[in-house]
């Protein structure tokens, strides 16, 4: 049940008198303590560590100097640390447990980018609510997510934990994710507090490469990067991670305009800012700080409430405290901030309140979240292409090939972050087929990944060994459908996986190439983190689609659409380039001084490639087909100026369709892009059927951030174009006064 704003303002009021009387008991040391952050060190089975780092935490522990505590796994280990915070320290202050739960715990949901293709905020609502769920099953009460940065560069790995290049789209992710992990009443048991990281620009890495430098201008920063992080803190995020980049010469976990004029200040958030895993101690190389007791005082100046991992608190803040150069009010800030969310929690009332095995039992792998994690699969899978209406595909088809090594795999499709998950759960492609087809022949092709590959070793692509190639080009042969399944392993995208070329890795092209000189009738199924140059694919293979990597039940997702059973509807939350030079590519870019320009060698563009993508952002096809008519647009309530469209199934299936908005304001103070997403509906319709679907812009969505971080609203002509992804459409213009 949902508690009242009147309850929640009055739990808050008791909250804030209890964390004063606590901060009164408190010795500095104490309270530096509960901005120190600890990974997991001992499982809690075996003896208490003698020796090393793992000795000195467990120390730290039982004084009381850990606030909190990442990377623990199980109820068990949770509830032995927990006790000895609670018990053995002098005031008994529980620790919060953290914990990457990125999509999903056990059960494992598509990769967020994945799910931001969905368009569908229910359903990614959903899926994080199931991943909280089982994670305060474990023991678990603070995830690091949602992630929320905006990223218009397929080089860097993180893309796949995101919601994709806009700003507008990101911001309704975020929201739904933080509304999904934090329900409305955190003290329940089973909803954990969100993060919205990392604070801020560390998606705009130059050249795409993994911690490498972010310089953006202030309407990069104000317009697109900042927005969802605001609509994070509107959406009572209770925690914010900064991160390990610098943005334009600051490190941002040093960096006070970000967490104290902006975040804290001029959006008031309440909660408390981790830092990233050690980004407090990175100051130093970043020649920001000049050792880590330098560090510790920079950050802690800065706004960086807790230390995840630098050691830079704990070692040097009470000393920096008692010489006068962080003052014991910051200290006392950043502590309340801490124990306020530890009490909105219900921590204070139980400590082991996620620590229940009955719950853990129950709620791993349980049936609805299977259920829920496939609706989102199927949800999140983009038809590209389906030339001739190769797809869906009969069950009666005498003959189907399936090639490719990523067909036959379990562990790749859940994906890279998912640390709480088994190996090997997932239901592959060859296994979801299974249930529509006996007709199905396998050959796996060249091996191309590295069977070890995880979270932290090297994937290792294989260039060379054409063992397999023969086999599959002969089975493509005597087939009469050719499903082709291709794509990045799982750990190929994340942390530290920036690449430099964005097409199939390895021989898989050579391998598609093969195939299709003997057998044209091509499914071609894309498992990718990113966004892929796959320029000859989309103009030979007949269909394509994208299913990026779906998680547990990524077979059973891809069998329903394969098939037939399930229509698919997602639309590409990141531009697809055609080419690797053209990155970062992005749909709301700006115009030149030289688009009015005859195409002639002065405009701007390649000599060797167009400026168009592959596919644009928001591009995705149905089974069925949509026509757009009627674009209307009353502006009588200058307030409230309507847009109006109507929506019409042409095809022969029922479908769904994300109806989007876009304007461009045409002359601004601030050059304006363009075009920008300013309004999204996705609708159901059965053939033959049409919907009007209307649409309101008010000040929110017709203005912008000056350079000086004012949101203005200018009088002026506004295009509108309402369509089915971001090139295509209808457009009209109003006047706004
Ligand atoms: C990542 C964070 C993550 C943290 C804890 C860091 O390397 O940048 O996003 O939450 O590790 O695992």
């Amino acid at each position: 049940f949902a508690l009242s704003n009147t309850t929640i303002m009055a739990q808050r009021k008791t909250i804030s008198q209890k964390v004063d009387s606590l901060l009164e008991l408190m010795t500095l040391e104490e309270k530096v303590g509960q901005m120190n952050q600890y990974s997991g060190f001992w499982d809690a089975t075996g003896p208490a560590p003698k020796v090393g780092n793992a000795a000195i935490k467990y120390e730290h522990l039982k004084k009381g100097w850990v606030g909190s505590m990442l990377n623990v796994k199980g109820v068990e280990t949770v509830r032995e640390l927990q006790k000895l915070a609670v018990e053995e320290s002098r005031l008994g202050i529980p620790m919060i447990f953290g914990f990457d739960v990125i999509h999903g715990y056990k059960t494992i949901a598509p990769i967020p980018l994945a799910e931001a293709a969905s368009w569908d905020m229910e359903a990614i609502e959903n899926s994080a609510k199931i991943a909280a769920d089982e994670a305060s099953a474990v023991g678990i009460n603070w995830t690091f997510a949602p992630m929320v940065d905006i990223s218009r560069d397929a080089r860097w790995g993180r893309v796949m934990e995101g919601g994709g290049e806009d700003t507008y789209l990101g911001s309704e992710i975020a929201k739904a994710r933080i509304k999904g992990f934090q329900g409305n009443d955190l003290s329940q048991p089973n909803t954990i507090a969100a993060c919205a990281k990392h604070f801020a620009a560390y998606g705009f890495a130059e050249s795409g490469r993994e911690y490498n430098t972010v310089d953006i201008g202030t309407s990069t920063l104000y317009n697109a990067v900042l927005p969802p992080f605001h609509a994070a803190v509107n959406s009572d995020v209770k925690t914010v991670m900064n991160g390990f980049n610098l943005l334009n010469g600051v490190p941002v976990t040093g960096s006070s305009f970000l967490q104290r004029d902006i975040l804290k200040g001029k959006w008031g958030f309440e909660g408390f800012v981790i830092s990233d895993w050690a980004s407090i101690s990175e100051l130093v190389p970043h020649g920001y700080a000049k050792d880590l007791d330098h560090a510790s005082e920079l950050a802690a100046n800065a706004g960086s409430d807790m230390d995840m991992e630098s050691w830079a608190y704990i070692t040097h803040l009470v000393k920096n405290v008692r010489e006068g150069k962080v003052s014991e009010d910051k200290i006392n800030e950043a502590v309340r901030r801490i124990l306020t969310v530890k009490f909105e929690l219900g921590l204070f009332d139980d400590p082991y309140r996620y620590c229940n095995e009955q719950r853990e039992q129950e709620r791993l792998y349980h049936k609805d979240h299977k259920a829920g994690v496939l609706e989102m699969a199927k949800k999140s899978i983009v038809l590209l292409k389906n030339e001739g209406n190769l797809l869906p595909i009969s069950k009666n088809q005498p003959k189907i090939a399936v090639i490719g090594e990523l067909a036959n795999d379990s562990n790749s499709p859940l994906g890279s972050w998912r640390l709480g998950s088994d190996d090997n759960t997932a239901v592959s492609v060859l296994e979801g087929f299974k249930k529509y087809s006996n007709n199905i022949t396998y050959a796996k092709g060249p091996k191309i990944f590295n069977p070890d590959a995880n979270f932290l070793n090297e994937i290792q692509v294989n260039e060379t060994d054409t063992t397999g190639m023969e086999e599959a080009v002969n089975l493509a042969k005597q087939s009469d459908v050719v499903i082709m399944v291709l794509g990045e392993h799982g750990f190929q995208s994340g942390e530290a996986r920036s690449r430099t070329q964005l097409g199939l890795p390895g021989l898989q092209l050579d391998l598609l190439k093969e195939v299709y000189k003997v057998n044209q009738n091509i499914v071609l199924i894309l498992m990718n983190g990113r966004p892929l140059t796959i320029t000859w694919e989309a103009e030979n293979i007949p269909a394509i689609l994208e299913t990026w990597q779906l998680g547990s039940q990524t077979g059973n997702a891809i069998g329903d659409v394969v098939f037939g059973e399930y229509n698919p509807s997602g639309k590409l939350p990141m531009t697809f380039p055609r080419s690797i030079g053209q990155v970062p590519i992005y749909y709301n870019h700006y115009s030149t001084g030289r688009a009015d320009l005859e195409p002639n060698v002065f405009w701007s563009h390649y000599s060797d490639e167009k400026n168009e993508p592959l596919f644009p952002f928001g591009y995705g096809l149905s089974y069925t087909t949509f026509d757009y008519s009627d674009l209307e647009i009353d502006t009588s309530n200058q307030e409230n100026i309507q847009v109006s469209v109507t929506v019409t199934n042409t095809g022969k299936i029922e479908g769904e369709e994300v109806v989007q908005l876009y304007i461009h304001d045409k002359i601004a103070s601030v050059t304006r892009p363009v075009k920008e997403l300013k309004g999204f509906q996705k609708i159901s319709l059965a053939p033959n059927n049409s919907k009007k679907v209307i649409f309101t812009l008010t000040n929110k969505e017709l203005g912008f951030f000056n350079n000086d971080y004012e949101f203005v609203v200018e009088p002026g002509e506004f295009d509108v174009m309402v369509g089915t992804n971001s090139q295509g459409g209808l457009h009209s213009s109003f006047i706004k006064k």
